[in-house]
């Protein structure tokens, strides 16, 4: 009997293998010119008299709609004979629409980038978007790129692409080299296949393992400023200790970190001013300016990175249905973004600061900036804005739900960590849940009844009042519970040259004050002079933001001596700042005295 079945269920494979027909898509980035790419698709017999193309208006991570149908052109179809088939494109829904599909043999259509497309309105920030630099960099979001046959979404697709054999693919992708210039990536179905960019560029990468994934790290810097190893350097200790400490075995066995930075000779690519990360189940895609500046480097990478990387925990594994049946079409949303977002903000912050990745004073002023910007746009409902996201185009609220969001979390971790002795804490809480809803997803209406089952009933009141509802943030009783004192205004004194904006000119290698007034500052600087050094310190990109900030913000009433040129003329002007009076708002500062209590809750809340 035993056998029979076995060879009965053998039977049922094969067929359910054959019944999966295979869409092959063909990419060559050897013909491609700049700014355009042509695809191929040899489109398996799907035996219907009409098939609709979609390419995604929106995907998961992204939250706005982006109508990526809109930058393909010359859309065509063929039959097996050569002949074309008819094609009507709708804009709305970002699909082509297919007639007498039963003879469809092969579509293609180029495909324009996304980063140089600087005149469309909603433009595609840089890591979820396209560029096409033959020989040099191909940033192949897939979503951009590939679409789906409707009704055939999870059928396994592969991507072929030929490529010159200089270039490397940065991916997480199931790819395959099958020689030096032809890769293949197979994908089991299109839900896969669009969370795994590929970045074709010259190969600057290196790797580390730690417990059961290998994070691989590649680069592109335009002027070979930045390299793996620098990179490296800088976020090896947010993976071997933050990422390490949180997950005691990480969600995935491989992660790629792909980090683009184009040049000063890109400045068009930053024109619309947008820079940032996007974040996927095995990889996450960085965009910033190249800088020579290790301080600079280090500063955003630590934070971005794990914050990023945070979101393997949620929504890529902890989430909704609307997330994991995710509609490229008409997208729902869920309200659940205070999670999403919030929640990892929080973490982030919290794993870095626990682990002494950050100063205090980075932790508190991140904190601090949080409160403020909630301040100014407290009447919003978490969850009535995550439910509107696609509809809202209003920066302003999307943003406060990475602050709003990580204060509504921090109140939740310290009330669950009071309320449960410690035992329990907003971590412990997504990693069960994680645990219970691994590889499903939970319904919206759901979320709230766990986590309050997880923690203890009063939890539920927090949730009403702040997360659902608008109350104003009682920041200040929460702080006191673990020990820190919050002033809305203190008044204060601090040390100033007055103001003086400078930036660092790449092209030209030089400090160039950017915004100044000679009757406002110590040393009579006026907008357009050139710094050139700061107490005999020549300035140069490795040194320039350390020796600026000496001026920017003088700790002491010590004297600084700037020589600055002038329409060509040097200048050397020394002086001591003077003192101004100012109000702090919201200062946050630890208690000299605190109860054992308070003590027990920082320790539980903060790990020091
Ligand atoms: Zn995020």
């Amino acid at each position: 009997m035993k056998k029979y079945f076995l060879f009965l269920g053998f039977l049922l494979t094969v067929m359910v293998l054959q019944a999966q027909p295979v869409t092959r898509f063909t990419v060559d980035l050897t013909k491609g010119k700049k700014g355009s790419l042509s695809v191929t698709c040899d489109v398996p017999a799907y035996q219907k008299e009409e098939l609709v193309y979609q390419i995604p208006r929106a995907v998961q991570g992204s939250y706005s709609i982006k109508n990526f149908g809109d930058y393909i052109d010359d859309f065509r179809a063929y039959d097996h004979k050569g002949k074309r088939l008819k094609v009507s494109y709708n804009k709305q829904e970002s699909n082509f629409r297919i007639s007498n599909a039963k003879s469809l043999s092969r579509i293609t259509y180029d495909v324009h980038d996304t980063w140089t497309d600087t005149k469309k309105q909603n433009y595609v920030f840089q890591p979820g978007g396209t560029y096409f630099e033959p020989g040099t960099l191909f940033c192949l979001n897939t979503f951009a790129l590939f679409g789906y046959f409707e009704g055939f979404k999870d059928c396994p697709t592969e991507v072929h692409i030929k490529k010159e054999t200089v270039l490397y693919c940065a991916t997480s992708a199931n790819i395959s080299a099958l020689s030096a210039t032809d890769d293949v990536v197979k994908a089991p179905n299109y839900d896969d296949l669009q969370d795994n960019p590929m970045v074709y560029m010259r190969p600057d990468t290196v790797s580390i393992k730690v417990r059961n994934c290998r994070f691989h790290i590649a680069v592109f810097s335009r002027n070979h400023k930045i390299t793996s190893r620098d990179i490296l350097a800088s976020i090896s200790p947010v993976i071997t200790n933050a990422f390490a400490s949180f997950f005691s075995v990480f969600p995935t066995d491989n992660y790629t970190f792909t980090f683009l930075f184009p040049g000063w000779q890109d400045e068009a690519l930053f024109a619309n001013g947008t820079m940032g990360a996007m974040e996927h189940c095995k990889s996450s895609v960085y965009f910033y300016p190249e800088t020579g500046n290790r301080d600079i480097l280090n500063s955003f990478l630590t934070h971005v990175v794990a914050h990023e990387f945070l979101h393997i925990l949620t929504p890529l594994s902890l989430k909704s249905e609307q997330i994991y049946n995710f509609d490229y079409r008409n997208p729902e949303a869920s309200e659940h973004l205070w999670l999403y977002e919030g929640s990892v903000e929080y973490l982030s912050n919290i794993i870095l600061y626990k682990d002494s990745l950050i100063s205090d004073e980075d932790f508190w002023e991140t904190f601090r900036q949080k409160t403020l910007y909630s301040d100014r746009y407290k009447d919003i409902s978490m969850t009535e804005f995550g439910k509107k996201i696609f509809d809202n185009s209003d920066m302003h609220y999307y943003a406060n739900v990475y602050n709003r969001g990580a204060l509504v979390s921090f109140l939740l971790d310290v009330k669950i960590n009071e309320l449960t002795g410690g035992k329990m804490n907003l971590k412990k809480v997504l990693l069960q849940l994680n645990e219970k809803y691994k590889g499903h997803y939970f319904k919206d209406e759901v979320l709230f009844d766990e986590i309050v089952n997880l923690t203890h009933p009063d939890i539920r009141i927090l949730i009403n009042d702040y997360i659902v509802g608008t109350k104003e943030l009682p920041v200040k009783e929460y702080l006191q519970k673990i020990g820190y004192r919050f002033t809305s205004e203190k008044p204060d004194s601090i040390y100033t040259f007055g103001r003086v904006s400078v930036e660092y000119d790449a092209k030209d290698k030089r400090c160039v004050v950017r915004d100044a007034s000679p009757g406002y500052n110590a040393f009579g600087i006026d907008k357009g002079d050139v710094i050139v050094a700061v107490n005999d310190t020549l300035l140069n990109e490795s040194n320039y933001y350390h020796n600026v900030n000496l001026i920017g913000s003088p700790g002491t009433d010590a004297e600084v001596t700037v020589r600055f040129s002038r329409k060509g003329k040097l200048m050397e002007i020394k002086n001591p700042p003077i003192r101004v009076k100012v109000t702090q708002l919201n200062f946050i500062e630890p208690e000299r005295e605190i109860s054992e209590e308070e003590r027990a809750l920082r320790k539980q809340v903060l790990g020091r």
